[in-house]
């Protein structure tokens, strides 16, 4: 059969990717090469039966705020959000908490307490952002350039003082706390939340990052899908499958066949071939479809040149916890936090971070966790605790800042030893966190890589986040749109702009640019395309 479009890779962005293609009216095959949809949005009970754990990503912010998503209507296909009592918190060495609420103002009493005129500043920052930072949102998750969004942006920066509101977007994570606060508290909330991608502290982009974040927080929370993550893809499947579009796991394609310039059919490992009449859209790692799943005599010269200085982001070592208690935080906060960040301080966290560009596993790494069970008391049940805890570490590894006893080769001893000094961190912040462990589980680099494909080397955005390899640049100079260099061929994975997240914004422009491409795309003549690069 030939469908009017194939969808590669079932992860988030090429499930809103099918739904939006299915809203048009077209025929729509989406094939996974797992054995569940939701690429790196899924949950499982492996840890402990009965226990749900987020097998990857954990909170959705970013999906809260994605137009697309939203008018999904994902409700109706059993859908329910949950929050936990606060957003964020961060343990300070003095036993004190850095706290971020749902509600602005019990944030800034809580920075004002630690030091007087840091709630004001806060409230300032906030309210700064509510003039632009939808506009900014809006520019973020729109296919590049965002012309509607950018207009509106400039038309906001009036508002918030010009070219100094510039200045701040532009500013260091790190530098904007220092700019701004006198207190530790705003100051380890901003880093921890730019350290959510890789961009440096002390870089151009953190500073951005870091207020998205925060103030998403304020405006949407993080919410978690009722039941685990996997609720969010399994209801974008329904949906799909509700319209008639077909979905097929267990899928693994292998390879896009190419005539004549034109992508015109997709085969899978099992020697299945499906026709495409319109598109295929590729869900999937961008080296890995230049340079895999295509014929590379099928890819301009100059596109597999680039692709050589393709940067992904760092690896990664996750650990989930099954807890037969809450965690025992000392001097827990009066609302119990969904997310937590672990770094004694801001230096330590810009430490860690550099030492991972540089090849070096951190002794003190800097850790994001997540209170499940806190978050939706669905995960396990009443009075434990559903947790985990990522953090980052080198794609190729030089030395252990540590004891020694990472050697980097991320097999399972490797693993395990990193899990003990992240959990031995845990164990500070939370004296007897070790008593409450029912079971552990470690998915390393290679664990994570075989549970999803895009998940190159452990690295979790699809390629760096810093801004050598964004907009334009993303995946590689010139191809900063979700159109490739072969016609009816889309890239809607995270290696597009504007990259990792739950947003769907990656596979929602490449299904516009698919209808666009159906509509008007043989009028443009040859030379045009040539002109722009494409071709
Ligand atoms: C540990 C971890 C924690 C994270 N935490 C968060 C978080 O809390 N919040 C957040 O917003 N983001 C988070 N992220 C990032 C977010 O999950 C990803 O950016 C997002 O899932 C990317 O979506 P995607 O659809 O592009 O790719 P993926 O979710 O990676 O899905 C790609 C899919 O394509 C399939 N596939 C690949 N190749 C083929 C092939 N050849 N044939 C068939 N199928 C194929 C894969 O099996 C997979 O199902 C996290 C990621 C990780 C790994």
């Amino acid at each position: 059969m030939t469908w009017d479009a194939v969808v590669v890779g079932a992860g988030p962005n090429g499930l809103v990717c099918a739904n939006k293609l299915i809203d048009a009216g077209w025929s729509v095959l989406l094939l996974e090469a797992q054995p569940d949809v939701g690429g790196a949005v899924r949950s499982d009970r492996e840890v402990h039966p009965e226990f749900v754990h987020d097998t990857f990503s954990a909170f959705y912010p970013l999906a809260a705020v994605s137009p697309t998503i939203t008018s999904f209507g994902l409700e109706a296909h059993g859908l329910r959000w949950r929050h936990a009592p606060s957003v964020l918190g961060h343990p300070l060495p003095d036993g004190d908490w850095a706290v971020l609420h749902r509600d602005r103002d019990v944030t800034a009493a809580g920075f004002d307490s630690r030091h007087p005129g840091d709630g004001d500043a806060w409230l300032r920052l906030c309210a700064e952002w509510d003039q632009i930072g939808p506009h900014l949102i809006g520019a973020l998750l729109s296919p590049f350039p965002p012309v509607r969004h950018g207009l509106g942006a400039l038309a906001a920066l009036r508002k918030v003082g010009g070219l100094n509101y510039v200045k701040t977007l532009l500013t260091p994570a790190a530098e904007i706390g220092r700019q701004r606060f006198g207190g530790v508290a705003p100051r380890v909330l901003l880093a921890g939340n730019a350290a959510h991608a890789d961009i440096p502290l002390d870089a151009p982009g953190s500073g951005l990052m870091a207020m998205l974040l925060c103030m998403m927080g304020q405006t949407v929370g993080f919410p978690v899908p009722e039941g685990g993550a996997g609720q969010l893809t399994q209801a974008l499947a329904r949906r799909l499958r509700a319209k008639g579009g077909q979905i097929r796991t267990g899928a693994e394609v292998t390879r896009i066949e190419v005539d004549r310039g034109r992508a015109v059919a997709v085969r899978t490992a099992d020697g299945e071939r499906f026709g495409v009449r319109r598109a295929v859209v590729a869900d999937v790692h961008a080296p890995t479809l230049y340079t895999r799943l295509l014929d590379p005599a099928d890819v301009p010269a100059r596109t597999l040149s680039a692709l050589r200085s393709f940067d992904l982001d760092p690896a990664t070592i996750k650990v989930d916890w099954a807890l037969d208690g809450l965690v025992p935080w000392t001097g827990a906060p009066e609302h119990a936090p969904g997310t937590v960040h672990i770094a004694a301080s801001v230096e330590e966290m810009t430490v860690a971070m550099t030492q991972v560009r540089a090849g070096v596993v951190p002794a003190d790494p800097f850790m994001l966790t997540g209170q499940m069970t806190t978050s939706d008391p669905t995960r396990s049940p009443a009075g434990t605790e559903s947790f985990w805890a990522y953090t980052h570490v080198p794609q190729v590894v030089t030395s252990d800042a540590g004891d020694g006893s990472v050697r980097g080769a991320w097999d399972r001893d490797d693993c395990e030893r990193l899990a003990d000094r992240m959990q031995a961190r845990l164990e500070s912040a939370a004296p007897g966190f070790g008593s409450k462990v029912l079971a552990r589980r470690v998915l390393g680099p290679r664990e994570l890589e075989a549970r999803d494909a895009n998940l190159v080397g452990g690295a979790l955005n699809g390629g760096t986040a810093q801004l050598h390899q964004q907009l334009v640049f993303r995946p590689v100079p010139g191809l900063g749109r979700a159109e490739t260099p072969i016609r009816g061929l889309f890239l809607g994975s995270a290696s597009a702009h504007p990259g990792g997240g739950v947003h769907g914004a990656c596979g929602s422009n490449a299904a516009r640019a698919a209808l666009l491409h159906a509509r008007v795309g043989r009028a443009i003549p040859d030379p045009v395309r040539r002109a722009l690069g494409r071709d």
